[in-house]
């Protein structure tokens, strides 16, 4: 509480006669009156009447504490006297006069550690499963604070709880248990604190002299406070302003106080009236003072006091918010004269902040911010799990890509690690980060350090050291974290160390994962120090103390303001009957009052702003207060539900989901201003930044020297010359592992090579009997092949095992259940390569290379080639070229034909996936039809001799055509068919618009030719 110097003002008539001895029992005195009756000048008036009494002021906090001392020293003739402070600071006050216990009480941290504590040395039945949860001991510590602020004693409450139920006497149990821990630790909370100085007050009620007590701006108290104000009462003059009157509204929420107080032993209560004085608007304080009564009178005229702004989705609404506030600015209102009022702060405030810095207008958001929101809080809750906790590599990597702690680049190539070598602890990601000896130090030092720190107080100190050094981790590092988020992260950093050094200081033992629960329970203030000249975001229960002259309520939302009831977190409705505690507030009765509080605020302008859809354009529904205070207004709504909608819409402003930018007459700030005329600027030139043909001459050169291409480089030209060149030639790296399929089908290959190679049977291939010898033999291969690249002892890889077994046992008992003459001869037979006998498939412009995975001789000598595929799905038929692009087959027939010098009988892909249908497809001659009908190949995969002839020249001829077209650097975007498929991961590098597609530089090139 400070002490202030106060200026000379006239006394009222009450406050002459309060003035005097302490000999007798004092009045109490309430001055009542809603909104805009004066009730701030009567107190005031009576505060600088008293000062040569020290009076004390109480406000309900520090911001208050603030605009008090300043309203009472505004205009010189100051005199020494009188104290400002909040509630805490008045408890504080009175023990220092009575000599009662001082403190300082637990703080909240310390209080949520007890309740843990608590939750673990009671036997909970039913609240056992609940206790377990994170948010339980948070729950309870604020329950355990309710009973204590109400005045129950852990007696009471347990002999309440005897005869409600078991569920209350749990509760009850938890309350005894946490006193007493409380106590043999030997600390006092503030509730402790509280009822002690009020006991002293009672027993030593002169100690306090005469020092008149003013309350003013609260509309609650609890029965704590209340037991003060009426002992303070006993011994001098109290006066409690209080914002209340006989309307519904304000009687439903706030009735309650007064009825408490109207019936202490000799009060006197002073009534005032409403005065429009007060306000700027007619508008404001006529709405103010109708909105929730039943009123037939004609709707008001909106004297431009109202404003509504409809926008879609988060983002649009703060915008628009923004650039309102932006233009009062600009036009000369002072930031403190701008206030924001959020329902829950906390939760949206962080966005506000951040868009209205982006705009260039200094903002307070008065909301805390859970800890592990911030940088500083994510990244040592990271660090923790990491060094002491469940100690995965993924919790290290996290905590290195903390803004500050590491440079990006690095850790971008340590997470490359992590994920190809399948790193999962943390202690091989501390070897992968910095290999043993590699400059003398071994993994991390913020790891060792807090791995070396015993449990208990030297963990908590040793976790609060190194959430400070992430903290200003983030300011060392230049360009780390933004420069607004620099104070945040540094307060963040503070306020954890602070918190830990104060449970440590508790001596309770302490676990890693105590520690950790701790730092996810904490808050971090958005906000700290004076708000003069700036926005304030606050919540409306912040908003009741101060007028300002304009106001934008936001996020006016149905669930949101009014918020739905969801209940007590631990007490019931009936339970708390049961435990005759006072009423839990009802969110629709608060919310109301609150917003009612919420119009008697501003002085100039009230701008209510909603979201009419959300992010992704569905619609939402706005607050049902909107609708009931635009009722009170002027001209009248229409009748029809869905007239009086549009209506309303239409005379709201707010941005849309499609503006991106502003106009640029009503850009909030130079940055807005700029990106407002980039979007209306003139457009680069078409084409000039689209991918095109190849046309620098070096790499035209380098392009020509391609000679040998391989069927799947042909086929991906073939499906998009784009996407040939990106896999190709720009080749880029997945970070993680090969696809899992992918490394799958690449062992079952390996696999049935290494079994055709050297089979297990005579007969070279799978029969009914033989199929028990080729299935032994395959797991043998798959144990030997397979656990090199997918290791049994990681779960996904084993399953990955297993899926390769499956895939080669059914392909086995295909070949098996498969009747026909047809017999392999040759297993991976390649060609065209530097170290393989047979030379390339000879094209005009160059050659195929490629390995065929094998040929079947048929009784006559006829070749049936045979390539296997992972999937479950493959091509055949004439059509496949032209569809999809597949020539793979027909080369290696080709290659057949001509280096092997066989006869074709044709040629099939065989799917390894799939569970049901494995029919292979491809071109099969039908002359052949019958020796092949053992295959059960598709009748239309069948072709006459000349057909398939013609199939095998178009294949060739394509494949000619796709290497000149590579050779002469013809790079273009050109999906098969026109339109990319769904599986082309490659868009984000192409930038081709898979929507709309753009008009290429190419296709002139060709119309032209
Ligand atoms: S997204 Fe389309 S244009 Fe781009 S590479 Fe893939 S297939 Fe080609």
């Amino acid at each position: 509480m400070r002490e202030t110097k106060l200026v000379s003002a006239p006394r009222s008539p009450w406050l002459r006669a309060a003035a005097g001895p302490i000999l007798a029992p004092m009045p109490l005195k309430l001055i009542v009156g809603p909104p805009n009756s004066g009730r701030t000048g009567v107190v005031l008036d009576g505060f600088r009447g008293v000062a040569d009494r020290d009076p004390v002021l109480v406000v309900p906090t520090v911001d208050d504490v603030e605009r008090f001392e300043e309203e009472l020293t505004r205009d010189g003739g100051a005199v020494i006297g009188g104290a400002v402070g909040t509630f805490d600071q008045l408890f504080t006050l009175v023990g220092r006069a009575t000599d009662a216990p001082a403190g300082p009480g637990l703080s909240r941290t310390q209080r949520r550690r007890l309740a843990r504590e608590t939750v673990g040395r009671v036997n909970l039945k039913l609240l056992g499963p609940s206790s377990a949860k994170p948010g339980f001991p948070a729950a309870l510590e604020e329950l355990l604070s309710e009973l204590q602020a109400t005045l129950i004693d852990p007696a009471t409450l347990r002999r309440r709880a005897a005869d409600a139920g078991v569920y209350e006497a749990e509760i009850a149990a938890l309350y005894e248990a946490y006193v007493v821990i409380r106590d043999g630790l030997g600390h006092h909370d503030d509730h402790s604190l509280a009822a002690a100085t009020t006991s002293a007050l009672r027993s030593r009620p002169d100690s306090w002299g005469s020092r008149p007590v003013f309350l003013y701006g609260f509309d609650d108290l609890t029965l704590e406070q209340l037991e003060l104000i009426r002992e303070l009462a006993r011994v001098c003059p109290v006066s409690v302003a209080l914002p209340w009157e006989d309307r519904e509204i304000l009687t439903a929420a706030r009735g309650a106080l007064f009825a408490e107080l109207r019936d202490v032993e000799g009060v006197a209560i002073e009534r005032l009236e409403p005065q429009p004085r007060f306000t700027a608007s007619g508008t404001l304080f006529e709405l103010e003072r109708r909105f929730g009564e039943p009123d037939e009178r004609d709707p008001v005229e909106n004297d431009g006091g109202v404003a509504l702004l409809a926008s879609a989705g988060d983002l649009a609404e703060v915008e628009a918010v923004g650039a309102e506030v932006a233009r009062l600015l600009s036009d000369g209102i002072p930031a403190g004269e701008i206030a924001i009022v959020l329902r829950d702060p906390r939760s949206s405030g962080p966005l506000y902040r951040r868009v209205l810095t982006r705009f260039g207008i200094p903002v307070a958001v008065q909301a805390d911010l859970p800890a592990t929101r911030t940088n500083t809080g994510a990244g040592l809750i990271a660090l923790l799990q990491a060094a002491v906790g469940r100690g995965r590599a993924s919790d290290l990597l996290t905590y290195l890509r903390t803004p500050g702690v590491a440079p990006p680049s690095k850790v971008d190539w340590f997470e490359r690690r992590l994920l190809r070598g399948r790193i999962r602890t943390t202690d091989e990601a501390l070897d992968a980060w910095s290999p043993k000896g590699d400059n003398g130090d071994d993994g991390l030092r913020e790891v060792r350090k807090l791995r070396s720190a015993k449990p208990g107080a030297e963990l908590l100190r040793e976790a609060g050291r190194q959430a400070r050094w992430i903290a200003e981790s983030a300011i060392r590092r230049e360009g780390a974290v933004a420069g607004e988020d620099r104070a945040l992260e540094l307060r963040a950093g503070a306020e954890i160390e602070k918190a830990l050094i104060e449970l440590a200081e508790l001596g309770l033992p302490t676990s890693a994962g105590d520690v950790i629960a701790a730092v996810s329970d904490l808050d971090v203030p958005m906000w700290r120090g004076p708000t003069e000249g700036r926005v304030r975001v606050i919540s409306p229960y912040r908003a009741r103390a101060r007028r300002v002259g304009h106001m934008f309520v936001c996020s006016m939302q149905d669930g949101d303001f009014p918020r739905r009831d969801t209940g007590g977190p631990l007490l019931s409705d009936d339970a708390r009957q049961a435990l005759a505690l006072p009423e839990r507030k009802r969110a629709e009765i608060e919310d109301r009052y609150l917003f009612s509080v919420c119009l008697s605020r501003p002085k100039q302008r009230l701008w209510l702003s909603w979201r009419s859809a959300d992010d992704e354009g569905g619609a939402t529904s706005r607050s049902p207060f909107v609708d009931e205070l635009r009722e009170l207004l002027a001209p009248e709504l229409p009748a029809d539900l869905e007239e009086r909608d549009d209506a309303i819409v239409a005379e709201a402003g707010g941005r849309g989901l499609a503006e991106s930018v502003f106009d640029p007459g009503s850009a909030p700030s130079e940055v807005e201003l700029a990106r407002a005329k980039a979007a209306i600027g003139p457009r680069t030139e078409d084409g000039r930044l689209k991918p095109g043909p190849l046309q620098l001459e070096p790499v035209l050169e380098r392009m020509q020297e391609i000679k040998l291409f391989g069927p799947s480089t042909l086929e991906e030209y073939a499906v998009c010359p784009y996407r040939w060149f990106i896999g190709h030639e720009l080749k880029p790296q997945p970070l993680g592992p090969e696809a899992e399929p992918l490394t799958s089908g690449q062992i079952a290959h390996k696999v049935l090579e290494a079994l055709y190679e050297d089979p297990p049977a005579p007969t070279g291939r799978p029969t009914p009997e033989t199929l028990g010898e080729w299935r032994r033999r395959a797991m043998e291969l798959i144990s030997e092949k397979g656990a090199e690249r997918l290791p049994r002892e990681l779960v996904d890889t084993a399953a990955a095992l297993r899926r390769v077994e499956g895939l080669v046992l059914a392909f086995l008992a295909d070949e098996a259940r498969t009747a026909t003459a047809f017999t392999p001869a040759h297993t991976e037979a390649a060609f065209g390569f530097s170290d393989t006998e047979k030379g390339p498939l000879p094209l005009p412009s160059g050659g195929v290379h490629g390995q065929i995975d094998r040929i079947d001789l048929g009784p006559n000598g006829e070749a049936l080639v045979q390539d296997y595929k992972s999937g479950g799905k493959v091509d055949g038929g004439a059509g496949m070229l032209e569809k999809r692009g597949k020539l793979q087959l027909q080369l290696y027939m080709l290659a057949a034909r001509e280096l092997w010098g066989h006869e074709l009988a044709g040629g099939v892909y065989r799917p390894l996936g799939g569970t049901g249908d494995r029919t292979p497809k491809g071109l099969l001659r039908k002359e052949l039809a019958e020796d092949l009908s053992g295959l059960d190949p598709r009748p239309k995969d069948h072709l006459e001799d000349e057909a398939f002839d013609e199939a095998l020249d178009a294949a060739r001829e394509k494949a000619e055509e796709i290497v000149t077209s590579v050779q002469a650097g013809r790079v273009i975007r050109d999906p098969i068919g026109g339109s990319c498929p769904d599986w082309c991961s490659f868009q984000p590098i192409c930038r081709r618009e898979r929507g709309f597609p753009e008009e290429e530089p190419w296709s002139e090139e060709s119309e032209d030719e």
